[in-house]
């Protein structure tokens, strides 16, 4: 395995070394005042990065799709019924999830790359009875950022709770938890973070928790958000031991951010995406995702006629940047590279670069130099 491959994929992001240090450091105890001291601050920290102040955060082992099956199976009991808004494959997860666990889904689907319109959700909800409405901020799949402050809108001042998938967007795209009366906004630590894959992360809003309350009993033991309530409360007690390094990791991590300011950390992503974009196009590639609802943290990119997916990233990836293929129906047909997290000039030239380079060795011949220069120009280093 190369240590010098930058990894562009919508996840996992890049990881910075006081990060990686902080995974590095010998583990303590669980229960070492310090580490009790750090874990308390990172939910403080997760809290404000969803800008809550009033959500209640869940930090436990897993990755997003934990987070996002204890979202559902803690909110909506098995003869309550779930509303779908997909944007794609990870929208389609809620309802592959909602099936496992016995629960009635309806699944509003958008055409790949496009949006589910504001009003064709508020005419779903008025119609139907849904205890839940689950939504993608940003379907990893197709590029799509979803108008989740519309949706709320549209959506508020009824029971429905909301619940928000922010895996490709928490961190790096704006999201007002208390603003836009969300009850869950959920991620993991390998995306916008720019943390290790490691951790699932919920912010619960107090009527959710009530919600779950009201259920008699959950299918979950683990994922039970009511074992953890009082480990988030004080993480001096135990329910099951927490990943310490990962914890560790998590409050470095949102330490940058924080350090950052999340209105810059937002506006660089939409300016490291403008830039990428703009290499891409010089390139002559062309964006999948409609241009009216493409997210900031990646771009999914049609191939030009006659170049083969794999072999094509394969060769991007002896120029030592990795991208990621396609999913779903566009698998083979289109190619997806992440900028989110801690990245910034630098990332964008050796991924523009590298994707030039190989579609020159695919007999492609495009501009390399002039395709890095006009992704670089005005992005500051
Ligand atoms: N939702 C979205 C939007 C995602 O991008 C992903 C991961 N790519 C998931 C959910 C699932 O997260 P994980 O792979 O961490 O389980």
């Amino acid at each position: 395995m190369r240590d010098d491959v930058l990894t562009m994929i919508p996840g996992p992001t890049p990881v910075r070394r006081t990060i990686l240090d902080a995974l590095a450091r010998p583990t303590t105890s669980h229960q070492a005042p310090s580490f009790v001291e750090t874990f308390r601050e990172a939910l403080d920290q997760v809290k404000t990065i969803v800008m809550s102040a009033v959500g209640y955060p869940f930090v436990v082992s897993g990755s997003g799709t934990l987070a996002m099956e204890m979202a559902l199976v803690n909110l909506v009991a098995s003869d309550e019924r779930l509303l779908v808004v997909s944007q794609g494959y990870f929208g389609d997860r809620w309802a592959q999830l909602a099936q496992a666990f016995g629960i009635e889904c309806r699944l509003l689907q958008a055409e790949w790359g496009r949006q589910v319109p504001v009003e064709r959700v508020r005419r779903e909800v008025e119609h139907g009875r849904y205890a839940a409405v689950a939504m993608t901020h940003v379907d990893t799949s197709t590029g799509t950022a979803a108008p989740v402050e519309e949706y709320c809108r549209a959506l508020a001042g009824r029971e429905t709770l909301l619940l928000l998938d922010g895996v490709c967007a928490t961190g790096g795209i704006e999201e007002r938890f208390d603003e836009w009366g969300l009850d869950v906004v959920l991620t993991g630590m390998q995306k916008a973070l720019g943390a290790p894959p490691g951790l699932a992360i919920l912010v619960v809003s107090e009527r959710a928790l009530a919600r779950r309350r009201a259920i008699d009993a959950v299918p979950a033991y683990y994922a039970d958000l009511l074992r953890w309530e009082p480990v988030m409360e004080d993480p001096a007690r135990y329910f099951s031991t927490p990943p310490v390094n990962e914890v560790l990791a998590l409050h470095e991590a949102a330490r940058l951010v924080l350090n950052e300011g999340l209105a810059r950390r937002f506006a660089r992503h939409d300016r490291v995406a403008a830039a990428m974009r703009r290499g891409f196009e010089r390139l002559g590639l062309t964006l999948f995702t409609d241009e009216r609802c493409r997210a900031s943290t990646l771009t999914v990119l049609n191939y030009p006629d006659r170049v083969e997916d794999a072999p094509f990233r394969a060769v991007v990836a002896t120029h030592g940047v990795v991208v990621a293929g396609a999913l779903g129906p566009i698998a083979g047909k289109a190619f997806r590279v992440g900028h989110m997290g801690n990245i910034g000039a630098a990332e964008v030239g050796r991924t523009v670069a590298a994707l030039g380079r190989a579609l020159d060795e695919v007999g492609r011949p495009v501009d390399v130099d002039g395709a890095v220069a006009e992704a670089l120009a005005g992005l500051e280093p």
